[in-house]
């Protein structure tokens, strides 16, 4: 059986203390054997990383951009293959593997302007004939953890910009579906890229806790879940580094009394099922004002989701595919169970469902529960499935203050036609990301993206303008040239104008 190996100074290693089974969630059988980096492993990657550093710091901004522009078109020529690895491994159908890819490019992009973001500022006569500016210098090696939900999109929106910045890179992807990453990192090098600038390492806790706590490493991205973040975030700073860490979600969205029902319902339909609910910006909650609205709601869910379909990946009709492991179909289909024993109405079960030719994958299909409410168990944790919740209240104040009282802060919408309420809403809402009529408000590549609360963990949202202030330091220079006749003697004040 194949192993999916790592990537280190431009070459394909299989160098593992393990392997480990990776699965086709559509099937439930072993796909392939990924490699499992021992500590060795992944101190080599940096030190390669490290070795790379000088020369790609002072390779020209233009010239790495060139690289990315050409990386670019390598993802869009294989396009189709990338959607066919997320497939297999992750479950996604391709049709959604497509829209995480140009997701992914569109951050490629926004690194090919990395000459221009680099410019910095300056400013001319600051004091008598003295001049000064910012310049944004790369950090060094960089590393990026990321996790099983997105293989192609997340790592796309930290190593190009990165590495367009000036540093090198080392990627630690989700060992659960690690061959997408394993092809980037080829892209790239077909792009131009020297070797050593990207690396990959596939692992678990030893290859994260090395990057940690190594010191050569000089800033960590990562993105999974909130447990793992706070530990990663509390980690990576103890060891003096620059660390942003996005965690988990739990989105809500408010139904408005005045709300357009049925786009609302089209909205939660492919927001709360699309990729069978394992999105960090997946609508989780609606959250209906008053029970007119609910009964409407829950009506015209349960109609919509009559045509739900779900399946395995290489048929493109399916809306959704699998969940990623058993484990985690068990674990979804428990939080079900405990809605009902905690007093939630199960309106749509999706448990066990009936795949054709599909018989030991690991499916969960959609599922709606009514009557939730803030203290149970399906309402406080993510669960990352396909599972709508509709909890009810009397205002809007009480459904705001449920979504500000919850611990995750990544995205929320509300759906309304009221423009004042849609003001007040996104004005007091304690919440990175939010959505007015819009179900997925993840922001575009040229804004950057973080939730608030524990959904991030750092002051610096990833990609965008903060991905480029994460990425660099900032250094201003002040400068005067005695030369110029200003020559003064030993100054005792602190110097002001
Ligand atoms: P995860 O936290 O299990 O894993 C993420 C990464 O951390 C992986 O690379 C994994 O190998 C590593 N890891 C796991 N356990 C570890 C440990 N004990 N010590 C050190 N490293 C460890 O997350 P996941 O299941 O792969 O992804 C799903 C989660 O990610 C969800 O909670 C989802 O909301 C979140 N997510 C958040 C965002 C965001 O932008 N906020 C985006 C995508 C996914």
């Amino acid at each position: 059986m194949n192993i999916v190996g790592h990537y280190i100074n431009g070459k394909v290693s299989e160098a593992a203390e393990r392997t480990q089974d990776v699965f086709n969630p559509a099937t439930g059988e072993v796909a392939r054997q990924v490699a499992i980096a021992a500590k060795e492993t992944v101190e080599e990657a940096i030190a390669v990383a490290q070795a790379a550093f000088p020369a790609w710091r002072r390779t020209p901004p233009a010239k790495r951009a060139r690289i990315i522009f050409r990386f670019k078109h390598l993802l869009e020529e294989n396009a189709d293959k990338i959607c066919a690895m997320i497939g297999e491994e992750h479950g996604k159908i391709s049709h959604d593997a497509m829209g995480e890819l140009i997701r992914g490019i569109e951050n490629v992009e926004y690194a090919c302007g990395g000459a221009n973001l680099l410019k910095g500022e300056h400013s001319r006569n600051v004091g008598p004939d003295i001049d000064s500016w910012s310049e944004m210098q790369p950090l060094g090696v960089v590393a990026g953890i990321t996790p099983f939900n997105f293989p192609a999109m997340v790592p796309l929106w930290m190593f190009p910009l990165a590495i367009v910045c000036g540093n090198t890179f080392v990627l630690k992807p989700s060992e659960r579906d690690p061959s997408v990453s394993l092809f980037l990192a080829q892209l790239m090098q077909e792009a131009g890229l020297p070797d050593g600038v990207l690396n990959v390492v596939q692992g678990d806790k030893v290859a994260v806790d090395t990057l940690l706590t190594d010191p050569r490493v000089q800033a960590v991205s990562f993105v999974g879940s909130t447990p793992i973040a706070e530990y990663v975030y509390t980690t990576a700073s103890a060891h003096g580094k620059r660390c942003q860490a996005l965690g988990g979600a739990k989105n809500h969205a408010i139904i408005m009394p005045d709300a357009d029902m049925d786009n609302a319902v089209a909205a939660l339909t492919g927001a709360a099922f699309g990729s069978s609910g394992e999105r960090c910006m997946a609508l989780s909650v609606a959250v209906c004002v008053g029970d007119e609205a609910a009964d409407a709601l829950v009506g015209k869910m349960t109609e919509s989701m009559q045509n739900l379909k779900v399946g395995a990946y290489t048929d493109s009709s399916n809306d959704f595919g699998p969940v990623i492991t058993e484990a985690h179909m068990n674990k979804v289909n428990g939080y079900i169970a405990s809605a009902a024993e905690q007093g939630a109405t199960i309106v749509v079960d999706g448990r066990n469902p009936k795949v054709e030719g599909y018989d030991n994958g690991f499916f969960v299909g959609g599922t709606l529960i009514d009557n939730v409410r803030p203290g149970m168990t399906c309402y406080e944790e993510e669960i990352f499935g396909p599972v709508l919740l509709v909890v009810r209240a009397e205002s809007m104040d009480e459904a705001m203050q449920m979504i500000n009282d919850h611990e995750y802060g990544n995205g929320t919408c509300i759906f309304t036609r009221d423009g004042e309420a849609a003001r007040y809403f996104s004005d007091n809402i304690l919440v990175g990301m939010v959505g007015i009529n819009t179900p997925l408000p993840v922001p575009v590549a040229y804004h950057s993206f973080g939730g608030w609360k524990r959904s991030l963990f750092g002051c610096l949202g990833t990609y965008g303008p903060d991905g480029v202030r994460f990425y660099t330091n900032r250094k201003t220079i002040t400068q005067r040239w005695p030369s110029s006749g200003v020559r003064e003697g030993a100054q005792f004040s602190f110097p002001s104008n």
